[in-house]
């Protein structure tokens, strides 16, 4: 079964069982500002779980654009490393607001992995959290999962709040193991070890409390559902390999960059390790620039800038000395045009944006690489393994290297940054800046601003490019 089937699958099977299907929502926010990108199927549905929007409908499901890079999910860091997370990827979700609950909830999930896609029970696990004796006895009693394949998790894992207050309440995951062999391979790898091998696949929330300023849990008259699938994970399971990155979904993008490279996959690690984030990179660049956000310095285009010219140095460490950012990306919105065709009709744009990106900065990449291959030899003849705050800065102000750009570059030497350093750095340009602001006549600037307003030309408000949520943009 393909990705793009398995898609399909999951929306008919819940579709045929009352569910409305709703198509993804933007990857930004409309109605969210504390949000910086859309990470899960439920957002688009907030206001549904509040209480504050009524629909037609009472059940719903999507398949959801989702990007985890910034802000609180961020999964940035982990993309080439592990083989299950994306920037970019597809949530699927299915939502009962006010309706059904857990019973029925957790016997769709059972019924849709083990009886619509034939797993191997012998290779799923559950978990529920801590005291949600309800969730276990239905796992065990309704679907006959055995005790010792039921896991009981604590907050962190399993229970979940949109805030610190309003609606909260368990979860329940559900786990496949990829097998010996994959993972950590410590003897003490289970279910919950942050590995490979037990791949959580499936988290279904049950909303079932409104948490109150003093933290009190009052129960919901109407408990709702929320549930997310990782379209890249079950493709995984599907398929019979143990790498989301060896799905259809990914493969014929690394298979693109195969043939654009000379290169092939899993010949060398290094160069396996670029091709995964370059895949990455290049879905998550296509599908934010399709949905408007243009690469910037702050907010949500600068967590786009960062994830592009993270994907460029990954080119160019293929060897690549052109532009080609811009190929992979169009090449993704082709590839998946049957599920996003709207996306696809944006490939002129996007390939626009994405050149003249990568035209800014490969120059720049180049020579910032330079100055950071000297500095680590200088430093490592030293005995040293701390690049310093002025040097981060440097790379960062005049050659556009994001800090965790810089970051990723050297550790693989062992090298850390000195982030103090380059913070004081940065505070002493801030005061620089508010230093000559004094000096530059604020009267002149307004009779500027005048001169602009007399023209017709207005500022246009941007408070939802660049507000929210920076996480650790800086
Ligand atoms: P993990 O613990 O593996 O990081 P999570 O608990 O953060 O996952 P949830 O917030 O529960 O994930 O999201 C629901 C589902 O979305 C997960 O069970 C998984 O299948 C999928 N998912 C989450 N993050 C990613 C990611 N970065 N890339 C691909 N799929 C993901
Ligand atoms: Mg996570
Ligand atoms: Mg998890
Ligand atoms: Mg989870």
């Amino acid at each position: 079964m393909t990705g793009s089937q398995i898609r399909q699958k999951f929306l008919d099977y819940f579709a045929a069982r009352g569910h409305t299907i709703v198509s993804s929502s933007s990857l930004v926010p409309h109605n969210d500002p504390t949000l910086l990108f859309t990470n899960a199927g439920m957002n688009q549905f907030k206001d549904c779980f509040l209480g504050a929007e009524k629909r037609s409908y009472v059940r719903a499901v999507s398949s959801q654009k989702c990007v985890r890079a910034g802000g609180k999910h961020n999964d940035l860091e982990n993309v080439g490393r592990t083989a299950r997370h994306h920037t970019f990827f597809e949530m699927l979700g299915n939502f009962s607001f006010g309706d059904y609950f857990k019973p029925e909830a957790i016997a769709f999930a059972w019924e849709f992995l083990t009886g619509e896609l034939q797993l191997d029970t012998d290779r799923l696990y559950v978990t529920v959290y801590t005291d949600d004796d309800e969730a276990a006895d239905i796992w065990h009693k309704q679907e006959g999962v055995p005790k010792e394949r039921i896991f009981r998790f604590g907050e962190k894992d399993n229970f979940w709040s949109m805030g610190d207050t309003g609606p909260c309440g368990p979860c329940s995951e559900i786990f496949w193991d990829n097998g010996p062999g994959t993972g950590c391979g410590s003897p003490d790898c289970a279910v919950g070890c942050d590995c490979d091998r037990y791949m959580e696949i499936w988290n279904n929330v049950f909303m079932q409390f409104d948490r109150q300023p003093d933290g009190t849990l009052v129960p919901l008259p109407k408990p709702a559902v929320d549930t997310g699938m990782g379209l890249e994970r079950i493709t995984t399971v599907m398929q019979g390999v143990t790498s989301n990155y060896d799905t259809d979904l990914l493969r014929d993008v690394i298979r693109n960059i195969e043939q654009l490279s000379g290169k092939r996959y899993g010949d060398r690690e290094d160069d396996d390790v670029s091709m995964r984030v370059l895949a990455d990179h290049s879905r998550a660049t296509a599908y934010l620039i399709a949905d408007g956000v243009l690469p910037s310095n702050e907010g949500r285009g600068y967590v786009l800038r960062r994830i592009m010219r993270r994907a460029m140095r990954h080119a160019k460490m293929l060897g690549f000395e052109d532009p080609i950012l811009y190929r992979t990306a169009v090449f993704v919105l082709e590839f998946m045009a049957e599920a996003y065709p709207e996306e696809a009709e944006r490939r002129d744009f996007v390939a626009r944006v994405v050149q003249n990106e990568e035209h800014r900065f490969i120059q720049t990449l180049g020579n910032g690489l330079r100055i950071l291959q000297d500095e680590v030899a200088k430093l490592k003849a030293d005995g040293r393994s701390r690049i310093p705050g002025e040097t981060v800065f440097k790379l960062y102000d005049t050659y556009g290297f994001p800090v965790d750009l810089t970051a990723d570059i050297v550790e693989k030497d062992g090298f850390s940054l000195d982030e103090e350093g380059f913070e004081s750095c940065m505070e002493q340009q801030r005061a620089k800046a508010r230093e000559h602001w004094k000096g530059s006549g604020e009267e002149a600037i307004s009779a500027v601003y005048k001169q602009l307003v007399d023209a017709g030309i207005r500022s246009r408000f941007s408070g939802y490019q660049t507000l929210e949520d920076q996480g650790d943009v800086l």
